[in-house]
């Protein structure tokens, strides 16, 4: 599976042949695989003139023989000049797309890291805890705490019958109450320490309230920024739900992430400083190198001009080449070469599905300097 050591290897590695880099979502509860295999061969379809032949070949074959149709996603990238092939079968849902460069087009899946490479699941209730860590939606490693039980003491007992006469609430609850406070204390003490030694970026809490607000109260400030949301649930629901739950949560997490990344390129852009909005300020930022992470939205296309000879990219209609003189034909998607020239130079894509500011533009980036 993937992990952050293996995509920093994939972020290294660079080839003088084209290397072809597929995602394909294999989402088994949206579409059949005979569906899939369509959208396949439409996405090959497009990588033809720039990748080489055995590598839609041998992505081809791969999907059509060798997949065993597991997980959600699945990522390729293929350079037979090279002898390079990796697959990464994904747990997470990935958007569809293709991509030929000089470099893996690892974007997607340092998104897919980003938010779901490590975050633990606490389900919480008045007798313990059970506390899962995930990686990429799979549980991965999990600890149980059992406390004392919370049930009504026998009546009769001397104490509890004086309490109860004293008047306040009766003190079979308030003793019930105190045991559920002790084990939420001790609950906290251990997650707090799976925390430590686990070290998971992300905690959602699940469980009924107000048991779950009392425990996040109990945990220590670090602890509760990492809590990106919560469960209501008992401890009947399954660990699919739980899982699918979380995701969703993380779905959200990775969208309010989308969505600040574009928010800098705005302000950036409107100070005229580290940003630009629009096809033509981000072509000249690519030509100069100076794109760190590159905002498009999803499906943008615009045509525009490339230079034959140094590969310079504006959406402004010339004949020759103001850098150095070559010929400058027309391309049918600007955009598309921007991504790539992007992703050679060693930047960031994120691809966006919805943003007012952005849909106005379609495209923008973040700058080096
Ligand atoms: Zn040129």
């Amino acid at each position: 599976m993937i992990d952050e050591t293996e995509l920093r290897n994939l972020a290294h590695f660079q080839a003088e042949a084209p290397i072809l880099s597929i995602y394909l979502d294999v989402d088994p509860t949206r579409h059949t695989s005979e569906e899939y295999l369509i959208l396949l061969r439409h996405l090959l379809k497009q990588a033809e003139g720039q990748a080489a032949p055995e590598d839609i070949l041998a992505v081809q074959r791969y999907f059509e023989h060798e997949y065993n149709w597991s997980g959600r996603g699945v990522a390729v990238f293929s350079c037979a000049a090279a002898d390079f092939w990796r697959v990464y079968i994904l747990p997470i849902p990935v958007a569809s797309g293709v991509m030929v460069a000089r470099r893996p087009y690892i974007s997607p899946l340092a998104a897919l890291l980003d938010t779901y490479e490590r975050y633990a699941v606490a389900m919480v209730h008045r007798e313990g805890v059970r506390v899962v860590l995930f990686h990429l939606g799979e549980p991965v490693y999990e600890e149980v705490f059992e406390g004392e039980e919370v049930k009504k003491l026998k009546r009769g007992r001397g104490s509890s019958a004086g309490a109860e006469r004293r008047g306040g609430a009766p003190s079979g609850s308030r003793h019930m109450e105190e045991v559920a406070m002790r084990n939420l204390r001790q609950a906290a003490r251990v997650v707090e320490h799976f925390w430590r030694q686990h070290t998971p970026r992300r905690l959602i809490l699940a469980g009924a309230e107000p048991t779950v607000s009392q425990f996040r109260d109990l945990l220590p400030k670090a602890l509760q920024e990492i809590v990106v949301g919560t469960i209501s649930g008992g401890p009947g629901d399954n660990g699919h739900t739980l899982r699918e739950r979380s995701l969703h949560i993380l779905r959200q997490v990775e969208a309010e992430r989308e969505a600040a990344t574009v928010e800098a390129v705005v302000t950036a852009a409107a100070k005229g400083k580290g940003g630009v909005l629009g096809l033509d300020g981000t072509l000249s930022a690519a030509h100069e190198g100076r794109i760190r992470t590159l905002v498009i939205l999803r499906g943008f296309h615009a045509p525009g001009y490339r230079c034959q000879s140094c590969g310079y990219l504006t959406a402004v209609e010339m004949d020759r080449c103001p850098f150095c003189g070559g010929v400058v034909a027309e391309i049918s998607d600007a955009a598309e070469a921007v991504v790539t020239r992007v992703v050679e130079d060693g930047g960031e894509i994120e691809v966006v599905d919805h943003h007012p500011a952005l849909e106005r533009v379609g495209i923008g980036a973040l700058l080096r300097y």
